[in-house]
This record gives C-alpha cells, structure tokens and sequence, in this order.
C-alpha cells in the first residue's frame, strides 16, 4: 500500500493541502463541517486503490458472490468505522493532535445514513462490515433513499416526524456508476410472454466501500437511484414524479392505493436492477447463464427483495431463452431466505389488482409459479383442500411473498433458535413438512468493531490490559474473562467504565433536553422500535407502580436504590397506540422528575430521535437491559447482544436470543421473568385470557390505571391505552406485570451487593463472543453461501 496514510507528516501536509484545495481555506478557519469532509474525501480516495484490487481479485479467481437484498440497511455513521477498519485510525488521531485538531469532534460532523427503521436493517449493516472482515465477496443491494427514517421530535409529549434529507450534504463514500445503469420495464400488458408498452424507468447504482478490518478488503453496497429512461418515449410530469418519487422515501405512506403501488415499485426496481445487474456481469465475464447459480447467491432478507425470484425466472425465460423447467432449477438453487417475524399480520401481501397492474409479466410468472406449487401439493398427498388454498402463493386476491420465498430458495432461515423452531412447528408447519431439508438457523449477530471496539474504547483496553488484545479477532476469547469474574482489580476496573459510560450519556441527555441523570443510579434502559409487542407499556406501568409505591411505602422507599430509566424509540407515523405510549411515558417522565420528594431516587427519560449514532452512547451506559417482549413474538433482537457484550444485565422475557443470551452467560447473571413461549401459543390456542380478572384481583394495577386518569386535565386522554388492556391486552401486559415486578425486586437487590453485580457484569461480556456477527456470517457461509476468502496477501 502506498497512500498518504502511512505516515503522519505525509498526512498532515495532504490534508491542508486538499483543505485549500476543496474549500480555500486555511486550516485555522475552517468550519468542523469542512475538516471533517476532507478527512472523507482523502480516506475514501486511498481505499479505492483496494476496492479496484478486491474487484480484480475477485474477476480472476472466479470467485463466488453473495448478493445481500435488502430494503434496508442502517449504516449510522461510517467514518469512525473506515478509518478503524483501514488501520489509518492512530495515524490520523496523531496527525491531528499535531495539527491541534479534535478528531472526535470532526467524526461528530457526519450524518447518519439511516436508510432502515430498525434491527432489520442494523443486521444487513453489520453483515456487511463482518463479510468484509472475513474477506468473503458479499455485496449489498438497496435503493438509494434521498430521505432515510424520518426524525423525531418530541413536542407537547407528542411524537412529530420531520423529514430526513440526508443526502442534502454530499455523502462522501458513494460513487456514482452511470456506466451501469440499468433500465426496468413497468406497466404495460402482455401477449406471448412479451410485455407490450412499457413504462421504462432507469436504475443507476452507486457504490458504497465497505472497508474490512485491516485486511485490505473493500467491497460495496450497490445503491440504485432512479431517473427517467431514454427508453421513455412520452416523458410527462405523471412520469417524472413517479420515477423521482421511487427513490425518494423509506417506507413511504401507504394508506392509498397509489402509496401503496410506491411500495412495490420500490421493492421491485433494487431487486430487478440487482438481479440484471449480477446476470449481466456474469454474462459479461464470459460464463453461461446455466451455471449463474455455481457463481451467485441471492441472500433476501425478509420479503421485501421476494421479487428477486420472478425477476430471476423472467430473465432467464424471456431474455435468455431458458425453458421454465432449467430456469427454475437455476433460480432455486442461487436464491435463499431468511424470514425475520412470526407475527402472522406482519407477512407481506400485496393486493392482486395492484400487482398486475405495475408488473403484468411478473405477475403471469407467479400464477404459473403458483400452479406447479398447488400441483405439488395436490400430488404430494399430505395435505387437505384447506391447507393447499393456505399454502398457495396466491389466494384470498393476494399474492403471499413469503411463500413465494419459501418455494423459490434452497434454503429459509430463521434468526435466532427459538424463532426457527417455532417456523418449524407453528408458523410454518406445513411448509416444513413439505421441506424439512430448507429450514435452518442462523442466530442473528452484531459487529464488535462498531459494537464494542468503537463505542466502548474504555472496555476494549481493559480486555486487552486483561487477557491480551487477540480476543479482537475471535471473539469467543472473551471466554478468557471468565476467570477474574471475582477479581476485584477488574471488579473495580468494569465499575469505573460503566461509570465513565453513563456519565457521557447523561451529558449527552443534559445537553439534549435538559434533565441531569445522576450516575450512580441504576441506568435502567429500553431503546427499541415502538411496538405493542415489545411492551414499552408494561416497563412504564411498573415505573408508575414505583413511583406510588415510593410515596406510600417508605420501607420500601429505603430500600430501593435509586433508578434512572431511558427510553428511547419511533413510532410508525400510522401507529396510534405506539404514539399513545410515547405520550404516556413523556408525559409520565415530566411529572416524576419534577416531583422533588422521590426524584433522588427515580428518573425517567425518553430520549428524542433514537438511532445509531445514539445508540453508540446509550449501549456503553446501561446497567440493565430491557428485552421484556411478549415471549414468542421477538424473533431475535440484536439490541440485546449490544447492551450484553457492554456488561448490562438483562431482564426479560424467554423470548428471541434471550434464551442463547441466558444459555451462554447462565441464567443466574440475568434475570428471567413472565410467560413461556410454550405458555403463550397455549393461552393464545384456548381463547381463555381474561385480562379484566387480573386486573380486578390486583390493587396495584387498579393504583397505577387510578394515577394514569390523573395525570392529564382530561381524565380519559389515556383510556384508548387502558381500555386496550382490559378488554384485549393481545400481548399480555396484565398477565406478567407481576412477575415483572418480582423480577425488578430481584435487580434492586442484586445491585446493591456491588460485587455480586460486577461478577454478573463480567460474566456477560465474557460470554458475548457467541453473539458476534462475524460467528452469523460464518455460519451463512458454511451452511448456505460457501463462498472462498479473498485473500489479497497471496
Ligand atoms: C440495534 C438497533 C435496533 C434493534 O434493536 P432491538 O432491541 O433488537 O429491537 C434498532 N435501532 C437501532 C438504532 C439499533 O442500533
């Protein structure tokens, strides 16, 4: 290698250099804003000598790839990443303490590329750092989203969403590809398989490095934006802004009818450009398109890439003139699954009307997918009329993405053990029963580097003062730990970190909206999506009880040790019960921390505009972990691992990876609370939950409903809550509230013996190695993708 970044003076002079040369200015007066840009631009200029030798290494071994589709994928910020993962990091820290320049600062100045919502999209993020770091060929596929997640604001207590126009600042680590743009035929009609009258829209990727950890690596993220078609003949105002409004918004309103169309026309151009753009480059290379498998994998996380597989099977049909029966033996065996929910609402189906509609060829492709698929049932013998009308890709006037996925992939994973088991045995029984040899697992993960190394630079150097700096490359060393659980010195040495932690927090809180937090309370945190699943409601409904428990009862008042509680989550903009709980939780927060006889001792804050950026602060300072989701309904969470690997304990829920989080580091250093999966599918199976009973034989419930009707002027402002919880309470809030409260008992008594906790504490990150994504990406590739190493040492 040779770039600007071996060594500092070389640094330092290019550096002012570029300063003067993008901005004209000189390095005394430029703005944060233009330090940091040109400390992108020099960076993500040195590492494309890589990217171009990665491209060449992977052209001239033949390489298999795996193409990661996905609509989302929650990048946060890149720049501390690249500069860590290129091994330039110390170099520049240097250059700049010699310049007299803040590095952390200048890191600050970059936006967050927030194209996701939520764990499904950090996942597709963390894939792609650990794949680099393995060196395995895996590219990301999405669209090019002008607005990520929109940005919250918290006023009156109420949830207001802003835009979020990310790409307004240059976004220094994409590069246009122009030269590969593709162009997607839409609409139209059909005769003879051929689509007639098309409306044409141009895709044009951009590529985004991935940077490996040191190792030389560099792959992408493909991106495509799109914009009119010189195919286009009439080229109106109604098309500019369907082809401009492609692109331009994650997760789009899709109350109406023309919403919805926008979703699947997004769904199906980034998989459609993506799938072209692999069977072009392969055709290119000079391969038959027969052998497309023996060279790709097509991962598709969730449903949303479910286009993928029709996409496949037109262009080998119609473009490569590959019989049906050869075209979909090559699609099956290049395209797998991971499905990411059970909640059965949650599965995608799109309206027949509106599918033949945008994608009428698509659509003939699926009725005859869905044909075969009906006539192997039929032929099959196990199953009735019933679960054959279930079981079709089309039916009840929808077309069922799953089950599309399902038919169409060599292999469908769950993510996480319990997820996949109940796939196997409820959810997806009768598919298993057709395909016992698809189903797997793959226990999601997260990357240590961002997850550990970068957000936690205090707990990175004990571990490497502790047991050596290796456990960074395989981080089942972390088992090493272990042994000075009951050390005092590193007792002693975790205490100070999480301090350190949770002091950076409550500045960054302070600072934000003005409440102090006090750091030697307990950081009691739940920062997740909004979602009546994951029962935010259930943790402020305990808070409520503590808090008049704490004005009633003073033994209890002297033994509870002071708490501070953090929430943090969006609602969906449609979601009104999610924002009925926000209001609740933020108007809660303002009466307890204002209320100066019990505010010594409980805080509650919800923090505004959750994301990744924040979340790199809030994962550090947490003492407990709250993952108390409905048992069955959390397929995995990755939130749990990152607050694990960090030292927080968790109290949940048997649900997701809390079973391997409690597997791995003993269910005596978590704390386990409320109803089984098992418990749950039986309550849900007899029809018998009877909420109003619980409540009715239980005073602290009816205590904490009696102070939510007091803590509006109007006392009914917060009935739409109660009401829910009396009369349906789906998730079973009433039911476990009092196994909840035992559990909390539990944490308080167990943080007050401080070194019983720090045992805990250790145990955790000592037992968090399993939970890495480079573990998940290995076991993807040994199971499903079997990809070779780029090894560009060779
Ligand atoms: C990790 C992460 C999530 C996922 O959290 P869960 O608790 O698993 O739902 C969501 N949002 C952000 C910003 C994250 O970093």
């Amino acid at each position: 290698m040779n770039t600007i970044f071996e060594h500092k003076d070389t640094f330092k002079k290019e550096y002012v250099k570029k300063l003067s040369d993008l901005f004209q200015v000189e390095l005394k007066d430029s703005t944060v804003y233009q330090r940091y840009s040109v400390l992108a631009h020099l960076l993500d200029e040195s590492l494309k000598e890589n990217f171009e030798k990665t491209n060449a290494y992977v052209k001239e071994n033949n390489l298999k790839k795996t193409i990661y589709f996905s609509m989302e994928f929650l990048m946060g910020r890149l720049i501390t990443n690249n500069l860590q993962n290129s091994g330039y990091y110390d170099v520049v820290k240097e250059a700049f303490k010699d310049l007299d320049l803040d590095l952390n600062e200048v890191e600050h100045a970059e936006e967050d590329a927030g194209l996701g919502n939520g764990g499904l999209g950090r996942l597709a993020a963390c894939f792609l750092d650990s794949s680099a770091s393995l060196g395995l060929p895996l590219y990301g596929n999405s669209l090019r989203y002008r607005e990520g997640f929109f940005v919250q604001e918290i006023k009156n207590h109420k949830q207001v969403e802003h835009p979020d126009p990310w790409l307004k600042k240059e976004f220094i680590w994409e590069e246009k590809d122009e030269a590969n743009a593709i162009n997607i035929p839409l609409f139209g009609y059909v005769e003879h398989t051929q689509l007639i009258n098309p409306v044409w829209i141009k895709a044009i990727p951009y590529n985004v490095k991935i940077v490996g950890d040191k190792n030389g690596v560099v792959t992408s993220l493909r991106l495509w934006a799109t914009d009119a078609s010189d195919l286009q003949k009439h080229v109106g105002e109604d098309y500019l802004r369907m082809v401009h409004g492609v692109d331009r918004q994650l997760y789009p309103d899709d109350s109406n009818e023309e919403g919805k169309t926008l979703r699947l026309l997004q769904s199906y151009v980034f998989s459609a450009a993506g799938v072209k753009q692999a069977i072009k480059e392969h055709k290119d290379l000079g391969r038959d398109p027969k052998d497309f498998h023996k060279f790709y994998t097509f991962q598709i996380n969730d449903t949303h890439p479910t286009l993928v597989i029709p996409e496949m099977m037109r262009i080998l049909m119609d473009e490569e003139k590959i019989g049906y029966d050869q075209a979909w033996s090559i699609t099956t065996q290049t395209c797998a699954f991971t499905n990411h929910t059970i909640l059965s609402e949650a599965l995608e189906k799109w309206d027949i009307r509106i599918f033949r509609n945008l994608l009428p060829r698509i659509y003939e492709i699926v009725q005859e997918m869905n044909r075969r698929f009906r006539s192997i049932l039929v032929t099959d013998g196990r199953f009735n009329k019933e679960q054959v009308y279930l079981m079709g890709l089309i039916g009840q006037n929808h077309v069922r993405m799953a089950h599309i996925c399902i038919y169409g992939s060599f292999s469908v994973n769950g993510v996480a053990a319990l997820h996949t088991d109940i796939l196997k045995n409820e959810e997806m029984k009768d598919f298993f029963t057709l395909y016992p040899d698809k189903f797997n697992n793959k226990t999601n993960g997260i990357t240590h580097r961002r997850w550990l190394i970068h957000t936690n630079k205090e707990l990175t150097k004990i571990l490497d003062d502790t047991i050596g700096s290796f456990w960074r490359d395989d981080l089942t060393k972390l088992e090493l730990l272990d042994a000075y659980k009951n050390d005092s010195k590193t007792q002693n040495l975790i205490d100070q970190m999480k301090k350190t932690k949770k002091q950076a927090l409550a500045d960054q809180i302070f600072e934000k909206q003005g409440v102090k937090l006090d750091v030697n309370s307990i950081f009691d945190i739940q920062v997740k999506r909004l979602h009546e699943y994951k029962r935010q409601l259930m943790n402020i409904l305990h808070i409520i009880y503590v808090y008049q428990k704490l004005k009633s009862d003073p033994v209890f008042k002297e033994n509870y040790y002071p708490h501070s509680f953090i929430f943090g989550a969006k609602a969906a903009p449609s979601y009104y019960m999610a924002k009925q709980v926000i209001e609740l939780i933020d108007t809660f927060a303002d009466i307890v921390n204002n209320d100066e006889s019990t505010n010594y001792l409980l805080k509650v804050v919800f923090v505004r505009n959750y994301n990744v950026t924040y979340a790199e602060y809030i994962m550090p300072a947490a003492d407990l972990s709250e993952q108390i989701s409905t048992a069955t309904k959390e397929a995995s969470g990755t939130g749990n691992m990152k607050f694990m690997m960090n030292g927080a304990l968790t109290i949940g829920t048997m649900d997701g990876a809390n079973v391997e989080i409690v597997r791995e580091a003993g269910m005596d250093n978590n704390i386990i609370f409320g109803l089984s999966a098992p418990e749950v599918s039986e309550i849900y199976a007899n029809n018998g939950y009877k909420p109003r009973e619980i409540y009715e034989k239980d005073q602290r419930l009816k205590d904490v409903f009696h102070f939510v009707r007091s803590m509006h002027k109007n006392p009914a402002h917060f009935d739409y809550i109660l009401n829910n919880l009396l009369n349906s309470d789906y998730f079973f809030v009433l039911k476990d509230f009092d196994s909840y409260v035992t559990a909390h008992e539990i944490a308080n008594e167990y943080y007050k013996d401080r070194n019983g906790w720090l045992h805990k504490s250790i145990m955790n990150i000592a037992h968090s190695g399993f939970f890495t994504s480079d573990r998940t990406i290995t076991n993807y590739n040994n199971d499903i993708w079997h990809l070779n190493k780029i090894d560009l040492k060779k």
